[in-house]
């Protein structure tokens, strides 16, 4: 690349060496130096949602470590570490304010070659960008022109990498960074999408008017019409330091930072390549045939020892690839099947769930206002119910119902529960008993979760309220019967409600229904230890709530009569 020539790659969901595929170029073109550079917004550090929430210590830990394992294994490589910046070190002056307000039209594209490329879509547009995504720009923008132009010969011999972004929040930051501090600066940029299986648009390009399919089996027979997924890159072995003015800045303390630390830190989950590897040997490679044969209906959601990979904290933070985890599961199926072993398939299979990930975000790609109702395309508009304190005791985990508070005190502690789980207090919530909106309930999960991913995330909850993809309302979720068939014991209960592990079996799903003498026995009795039902009668809650879900399907479908909204997949 000739001398001078400086690489940055700008991180957010590769945090690893292998499968890599813009450290990888790094590597091959041979650049004087190269800065990893993370920036964290300083107001809320490792978040990616649209609202300000706070981020719990599960998921900001898991990043924490993540990172702190990056910069150690870059440094390994012969890299200096990574460069991390603190938006709240580059405060913007007065007078940069004033610019952000300017039209950015004015600026000249003087970036070469592959910037044209990076078009992120109209969609992107629909929302202005938040603080959040300016002070992220204006931190680049500023380590741009303070620490990185003045050492290069010219702006074009500073090169960007980065990811191609596909779910919105993420765009519109990529998107603002381009135009408040790439395109200003002169620097070229090198983007690729490397978080999914393909790139989205080549999904859409095989359907219909550009549009996501209408079901998971039709986005299946797409999947399968592609060539299988690209070889993962080779794990990068050397690269260059850093400039000799830039000094690597490790990790900032997660004290620090402004991180809720009392909720979550259960901490099963640890963060970083080398963990996220291990999780994959010990699951996928070191046991092809459990690997091979997995079907998700037949784990269990409340096993005391997960019952699934739990990788998903690890496939979202790009701590193991996705390809990577996909081609090692396409080895499982092949020894499997050489043994004689019969594979299981998608959607029940492990294949079928890397699928489902790619289906959602296909999704999420492709249809305006994913994360909410109103302005969504895809979703019905049904009219939720808007209760403040139902809300709060289905987050607290104080519903009176053992087995769905049982799940949200694993949510809150641990930020990880099993599908399943979700599947059970997704549906509670919602269309099953308390009638509140999917969105109220998005937000918790995209909170509490390790894996909090804003397209999978949207996508099942939109599921699981039967707003769309999924419409057999008249099909529920038991708050007593569902976890009672894999745990009849209550163990699961026991565990995480250390109030009820004296009751008998008979009565651990449903203590309201113990007599006071056991009540008292067991040292828990409900109304003043354990909280009273916050709704008195399940099935026949869940029946009027299917009733009010018939009323708002047939507006629905009244409404598209009359050529009104709720049509198919948003389009690209
Ligand atoms: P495994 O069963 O071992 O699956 C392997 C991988 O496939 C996962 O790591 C994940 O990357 C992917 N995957 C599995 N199930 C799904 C699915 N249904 N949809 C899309 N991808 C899937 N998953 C997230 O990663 N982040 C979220 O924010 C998230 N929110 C959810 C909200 C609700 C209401 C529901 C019902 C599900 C949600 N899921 C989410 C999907 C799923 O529950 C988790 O991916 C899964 O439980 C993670 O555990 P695992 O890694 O052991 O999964």
């Amino acid at each position: 690349k000739g001398s001078g020539t400086i690489a940055i790659q700008l991180l957010h969901n590769s945090l690893r060496l292998h499968d890599n595929p813009p450290l990888h170029d790094i590597e091959k073109a041979k650049y004087s130096s190269f800065v990893p550079l993370y920036i964290i917004a300083s107001d809320h550090p490792f978040d990616q949602s649209r609202t300000p929430l706070t981020v719990n210590k599960s998921r900001s830990k898991f990043i924490h470590e993540s990172l702190t394992s990056l910069d150690g294994s870059l440094k390994s490589v012969g890299s200096g570490g990574l460069v991390v910046l603190e938006t709240k070190d580059y405060p913007a002056t007065k007078s940069e304010e004033d610019d952000d307000d300017d039209d950015d039209d004015e600026e000249e594209d003087s970036s070469e070659e592959e910037f044209s490329g990076s078009d992120d879509g109209d969609e992107a547009s629909q929302y202005a960008y938040t603080p959040d995504d300016l002070s992220y720009a204006h931190a680049l923008s500023r380590f741009l022109s303070s620490s990185v132009l003045p050492l290069a010969p010219n702006p074009s011999s500073v090169h960007v990498y980065y990811e191609r972004e596909t779910s919105l929040p993420v765009i519109r930051r990529w998107r603002c960074c381009l135009e408040k501090a790439l395109k200003p600066a002169g620097v070229k940029t090198k983007v690729y999408e490397t978080h999914n299986l393909h790139a989205m648009d080549e999904y859409l390009a095989r359907g219909k008017g550009g549009s996501p399919p209408a079901s998971y089996g039709a986005f299946c027979k797409i999947f399968d019409s592609l060539p299988p997924p690209d070889a993962c890159v080779p794990t990068v072995g050397e690269l260059p330091g850093l400039p000799k003015e830039v000094k690597g800045t490790g990790v900032p303390k997660l004290e620090g930072l402004k991180v809720d630390m009392k909720t979550g830190g259960g901490l099963v989950f640890k963060g970083g390549e080398s963990e996220g590897l291990k999780q994959l040997k010990k699951t996928v490679i070191d046991n092809p045939a459990w690997a091979a044969t997995f079907e998700k209906p037949k784990t269990a959601p409340n096993a005391l020892s997960p019952s699934t990979t739990c990788l998903s904290p690890h496939v979202k933070h790009g701590t193991v690839s996705p390809r990577l985890f996909f081609h090692e599961l396409t080895k499982a199926y092949e020894a499997n099947a050489l043994g004689g072993g019969k594979n299981s398939k998608p959607p029940v299979s492990l294949h079928g769930q890397l699928l489902w990930r790619e289906y959602n975000y296909l999704y999420a790609y492709s249809c305006p206002n994913f994360d909410r109702m109103v302005g969504n395309p895809v979703a019905r508009q049904i009219p939720w119910d808007d209760d403040p304190l139902l809300l709060k005791a289905w987050k607290d985990g104080r519903t009176g119902f053992p087995f769905i508070d049982a799940i949200m005190t694993q949510l809150k502690e641990e930020g990880w529960i099993h599908h399943l789980g979700r599947h059970a207090v997704a549906c509670f919530l919602t269309r099953g008993d308390l009638w509140i909106s999917w969105e109220e309930g998005a937000k918790v999960f995209e909170e509490r979760l390790v894996d909090a991913d804003w397209s999978i995330n949207n996508f099942n909850w939109q599921w699981l309220s039967c707003t769309a993809h999924f419409y057999q309302y008249f099909r529920c979720y038991s708050p007593i019967s569902f976890g009672k068939k894999t745990d009849p014991n209550g163990d699961y209960i026991r565990k995480w409600i250390p109030a009820l592990s004296k009751y008998p079996k008979k009565y651990i799903y449903e203590p309201w229904t113990a007599p006071p003498s056991v009540q008292e026995e067991c040292g828990c009795v409900v109304g003043k230890d354990y909280p009273d039902r916050v709704v008195e009668n399940h099935t026949e809650t869940s029946k009027g709530n299917m009733g009010r879900m018939a009323e708002a399907y047939k507006i629905h479908k009244e409404g598209k009569e009359k050529g009104g909204g709720g049509k198919g997949g948003g389009g690209k």
